[in-house]
């Protein structure tokens, strides 16, 4: 069967015929993968950046975002049966008995490094035509959702952020009445996001460098928020211009904008960055003030990364509801659908909104 693998020592990114994976331990479910989406992520590892191949593997296939179909299940395997549709958790975890987030069952909080990504980091991903996964790591999706579900992985991101920042704000000892959310970014995750803040009731506005005419900005007001491009308003000027917010979610990954981020926030507000900037950006700042705001204002700025299955879980509902709520929105965040063989052509040059691999789909 054909996948989509990088050479990392090689510095290629190609097309390999592989054997097909078949059902070894009692509680493996044999996957046909139907959709994957590409992201930032899969560009880095694709100009070799990042990612690692599975140990003794000279190559990683690529692929972290799924969608698939149950094929085939081992005897062990009770809550999955073969045509369900899942989406596959990306992060597992450490061997260390140590780790206690890892051995609770929560691999995005693991504290050795020492976790495995598919598709990304010592596992191979699901840009393969067929799968072999642990029931465990295996998320249900309705098929109602079969069209959208690929974006689950995406958005658990988000919805783990927004469960992190609502035990931050539950610290409070008031009902903080929370209004306005601001999502940095207008790309999938700032799209994303800006739809979970529109659907728990925020006036939201997402902040971006596309023009105001652009295809993003009219998405962002589709949805009943607001948007404002950076080329007009600079960040020091968008509280001035926009108001303060209580929740920030920031999706850029540009240092200095995460860093000017807090600038925005209401006292008592949070900040969640979940962009990754790259490791040599550097950026000037007023750290006294920054760091002054920051004690003074009681704000809170907190990373977050990956996500759990109640994450996932709580992505799935979430979708439903955008699909009441705004379904054609939903769809236009998927700009182009293209078959595998496209895929390196696909990683160099971004287009649209968010790309996605039809497995099953020929060039
Ligand atoms: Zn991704
Ligand atoms: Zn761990």
């Amino acid at each position: 069967m054909q996948a989509i693998a990088v050479f990392p020592s090689k510095k290629s990114l190609q097309l390999v015929d592989i054997p097909q994976p078949k059902l070894q331990g009692a509680t493996d479910v044999l996957l046909r993968v139907r959709e994957v989406g590409l992201c930032g992520t899969d560009r880095e590892i694709s100009s070799f950046e990042y990612g690692s191949p599975p140990p003794g593997s000279d190559h990683l296939i690529l692929g972290h975002e799924s969608l698939a179909e149950v094929v085939e299940v081992g005897r062990g395997v009770h809550s999955l049966r073969p045509g369900d549709l899942v989406v596959a958790m990306v992060r597992r975890p450490c061997p260390h008995a140590e780790c206690r987030p890892c051995r609770a069952g929560r691999p995005d909080f693991c504290v050795t490094g020492d976790f495995t990504e598919r598709g990304i980091k010592g596992a191979d991903g699901f840009l393969a035509e067929h799968v072999v996964d642990d029931e465990e790591y295996l998320v249900k999706v309705p098929r109602v959702l079969a069209d959208v579900a690929v974006l689950v992985e995406p958005l658990s991101v988000i919805t783990k952020a927004a469960d992190q920042a609502r035990s931050i704000f539950d610290r409070l000892p008031y009902d903080p009445g929370l209004q306005r959310g601001l999502a940095l970014g207008a790309g999938p995750i700032g799209l994303l996001c800006a739809m979970v803040l529109v659907a728990e009731g925020f006036e939201a506005l997402v902040y971006s460098r596309d023009s105001e005419e652009s295809k993003p900005a009219e998405l962002v007001r589709s949805l009943g928020a607001h948007y404002v491009s950076s080329t007009r308003t600079p960040v020091e000027s968008l509280a001035e211009r926009s108001g303060r917010f209580d929740v920030v979610l920031e999706a850029v990954g540009f240092a200095p904008l995460m860093l000017a981020a807090t600038q925005v926030l209401k006292a008592n507000g949070v900040l969640a960055l979940t962009g990754v900037p790259s490791q040599a950006a550097t950026a000037e700042v007023n750290a006294g003030r920054a760091l002054r705001n920051l004690v003074l204002r009681n704000e809170v700025v907190f990373g977050t990364v990956n996500a759990g299955r109640r994450d996932y879980l709580s992505a799935i509902q979430h979708l439903e509801q955008f699909m009441v709520l705004f379904p054609e929105s939903v769809h236009k965040l998927i700009t182009h659908r293209v078959p595998l063989d496209e895929v390196p052509q696909m990683l160099t040059q971004k287009r649209g909104i968010k790309n996605v691999v039809e497995m099953n789909r020929a060039a």
